[in-house]
């Protein structure tokens, strides 16, 4: 390999932009095994990897590909799933440049190790295949509120310890914000589904439409099951509190992606999923659930889309991958600008948004520059459909009935940050219900922090 090639990352395949955003089918196609040998072939295979470090479930990232290299793609799908159990998801969504490919030694003068492409490769080539040791926890219960990434990872570890595992799920399918908020041209659902089946095969039980907090209660599963978990995500949104939020065509991101991606509206007629059609979209914020919403619309069959943020693109928290492939669909971004109010017709449906204009002055608390309305600088700017991704908040439906249950000063649980037990013993949570909305590796994580614990205590 030339020096070149070692610095310069293989590229993802993908679909093209002019015919993908007219599709929900995946956008980066993955790697062949020649450009993942390639790849892999790259990694300097450092004495003390950073890349490991940079990982918050400390995947021993430089030994999985060191497998991929020797083509032993079983023992390398074993050497990841040591520490994470769905390496087929965290592949596709994790954002791996501020994490483990941020610290690759090779992105200081080339392009890091793709790692997630790498991680993603060899679990689609090994499949789910979680490994049965049902020994430990024989005959002790668990049950595990919520069915997202924290609670799927907090019932791998148990089941795999031989705990009997069950979830309740408020929605009609497992999986949380993977099957209702990332879309599928991101996140296929086979890819979700085949890692839930591996759990069922686990002998994990799923209870759909039981809602914590109504049809079950914490207090009672206590009765029932040696420990409790609770994962159940921050999903109230946010609003943006100016006049004419509530008229017709004006969503929140949440709504709008669970209408399209849990409800399958982008599969009509087959699915006859009721969904605001927008022929000029504008959404608001500039996160990975804007870019989602964003693209999204764009299949939907808009016309046009526009981003609206009130800072900069360089101010953007979405991940530059999502931006850049929004923008070459055709997603249109309007800088420096925040709503105002909106207005409509006189059957009350959304004809146009006003947008103060604003400029950047001091940084504020979040070290972000704060943005300034500049003085009368306004504009009105047509438009049929409003997605607000502005961000979101715990839903207070568990919080609220269950007595003990110590919350921290934004609304979340608080829980002991070694074993993610909560003020009631034997009841853990952990994933966005603890952190605020984060990241799905980081749920993982307090999933299976919360599950070691449970099988420590009561193996
Ligand atoms: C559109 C979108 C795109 C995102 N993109 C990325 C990305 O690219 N990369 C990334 O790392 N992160 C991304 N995130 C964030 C990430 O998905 C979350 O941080 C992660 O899913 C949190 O996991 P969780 O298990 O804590 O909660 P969730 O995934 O929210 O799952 C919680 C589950 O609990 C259920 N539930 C809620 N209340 C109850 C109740 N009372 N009773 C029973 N069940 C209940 C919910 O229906 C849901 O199934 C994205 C988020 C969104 C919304």
């Amino acid at each position: 390999m030339t020096k070149e090639n070692t610095l310069t990352r293989i590229p993802m395949p993908c679909q093209e932009p002019g015919i993908r955003s007219k599709n929900f089918e995946e956008v980066a196609l993955g790697y062949s095994e020649d450009m993942a040998l390639a790849e892999a072939g790259r990694c300097l295979q450092c004495k003390k990897p950073l890349c490991m470090q940079g990982c918050p479930v400390e995947v021993p990232i430089r030994d999985f590909i060191a497998c991929v290299v020797a083509r032993d793609y079983a023992k390398a799908y074993e050497k990841i799933t040591s520490s994470n159990s769905f390496p087929a998801i965290c592949g596709r969504v994790c954002p791996q440049e501020n994490q483990c490919e941020g610290r690759c030694i090779l992105g200081k003068k080339g392009s890091p190790i793709a790692i997630g492409r790498l991680e993603r490769f060899v679990a689609d080539r090994a499949g789910a295949g979680a490994k049965v040791d049902k020994v430990l926890g024989k005959g002790k219960r668990v049950a595990c509120i919520g069915s997202g990434p924290a609670s799927l990872s907090c019932a791998g570890v148990c089941a795999r310890n031989g705990f009997d595992v069950d979830m309740y799920e408020a929605m009609h399918e497992a999986g949380g914000v993977l099957v209702y908020g990332i879309p599928s041209f991101r996140l296929p659902k086979d890819v979700v589904a085949r890692e839930i089946e591996g759990l069922s095969r686990l002998g994990v039980r799923f209870f759909m439409n039981y809602v914590g907090g109504r049809t079950v209660s914490v207090e009672d599963l206590r009765k029932e099951y040696d420990a409790v978990f609770i994962g159940v995500g921050a999903g109230l949104p946010v609003f943006l509190g100016v006049p004419g939020e509530n008229l017709v065509g004006v969503f929140s991101a949440n709504e709008y992606l669970t209408r399209v991606n849990l409800g399958r509206a982008y599969r009509f007629p087959e699915y006859d999923t009721p969904v605001y059609p927008g022929r000029h979209v504008t959404v608001f914020g500039a996160g990975n659930v804007a870019m989602d919403a964003a693209r999204t619309a764009l299949r939907m069959g808009a016309e046009s889309v526009n981003i609206v943020y009130r800072r900069t693109r360089a101010e953007m928290p979405a991940r530059k991958e999502e931006i850049e492939h929004a923008e070459e669909e055709g997603v249109a971004f309007t800088m420096l600008s925040a709503p105002l109010c909106f207005t409509g017709d006189a059957e009350q449906k959304l004809c146009s948004v006003k947008l103060q204009k604003m400029e950047l002055g001091e940084p504020d608390a979040s070290g972000r520059r704060r943005p300034v309305p500049i003085e009368g600088a306004c504009v009105d700017m047509p438009t049929d459909l409003a997605i607000i991704a502005l961000g979101t908040r715990s839903n207070p439906v568990l919080l609220q009935a269950t007595p003990g249950l110590s919350l921290n000063d934004r609304g979340y649980i608080s829980v002991d940050e070694n074993t993610g037990e909560t003020s009631i013993a034997n009841v853990f949570a952990g994933g966005d219900i603890v952190t605020g909305a984060a990241t799905v590796i980081l749920a993982m994580g307090a999933g299976r922090r919360a599950g070691q614990e449970i099988v420590r205590r009561f193996a």
